[in-house]
């Protein structure tokens, strides 16, 4: 089944946004601690190493996300970056910027 590109550019797209959004937000947080609004928000801020840890996910969503981007400019998306088997397309809708098909991410996970 041949790969709808330009459906998952644009989901692509969005959640790059989406992550972008997300990284920005929190740096604004971690650097800006004294402008929390509420003491809940200074409790959450206070926990640099959450923080930290919430951005280096997002920033890695967001690294895999524009690997995905470049695959599809290269018209391998949908491929196994591994084993070079196509990635199911439940898979790809579930999580558009699997590198890997179910098989090869099990096997590394
Ligand atoms: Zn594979």
């Amino acid at each position: 089944m041949p790969i709808d590109a330009n459906r998952y550019r644009e989901v692509l797209l969005d959640a790059k946004a989406e992550f972008e959004k997300r990284v920005n937000t929190i740096h604004n947080h971690a650097r800006d601690p004294l402008n929390a609004d509420s003491a809940e928000q200074a409790a959450e801020l206070g926990n640099v190493e959450v923080v930290s840890a919430l951005e280096s996910e997002a920033v890695l969503e967001l690294a895999e996300i524009d690997s995905a981007l470049q695959r599809l400019q290269a018209g391998n998306f949908g491929i196994c970056t591994t084993c070079g088997e196509d990635i199911s397309s439940k898979r790809l809708t579930a999580r558009p910027a699997s590198a890997e098909c179910l098989d090869c991410a099990e096997l590394n996970s």
